[in-house]
C-alpha cells in the first residue's frame, strides 16, 4: 500500500493524503469538548497519535498541516523531499 501511494506521488508530483492533518485533529478535539463526547476525544487521540508517528518520519515537519500543503500547492518535492533522494 505504501508503495502504491508513493507511486501516486511520483506520477502526479502532488501529495494528497486524506485524513492526515493537524487541523482535522484540532477540529475533532474542539468538537469533543463542545459536545462533551468521549468517543470524539478517543478519535482525537487516535488521529493525533497516528499523526505524531507519521510526522516524525518526514523531513518536512509541516507536511501534515493541510493549510501548509495548500500553500505549497501540494507539491511533492517540497512536502516530501526525502522521496527525491
Ligand atoms: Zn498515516
Amino acid at each position: 500500500m505504501k508503495d502504491f501511494i508513493e507511486a501516486g506521488y511520483l506520477a502526479s508530483g502532488k501529495v494528497y493524503v486524506f485524513l492526515h492533518s493537524w487541523e482535522l485533529a484540532l477540529a475533532v478535539l474542539i468538537l469533543s469538548i463542545i459536545f462533551k463526547s468521549p468517543g470524539l476525544f478517543i478519535l482525537f487521540l487516535g488521529i493525533s497519535s497516528h499523526l505524531v508517528i507519521d510526522n516524525v518520519q518526514k523531513d518536512n515537519p509541516l507536511v501534515y498541516f493541510i493549510i501548509y500543503r495548500m500553500m505549497m500547492n501540494f507539491d511533492r518535492s517540497i512536502l516530501l523531499p526525502e522521496l527525491d533522494r
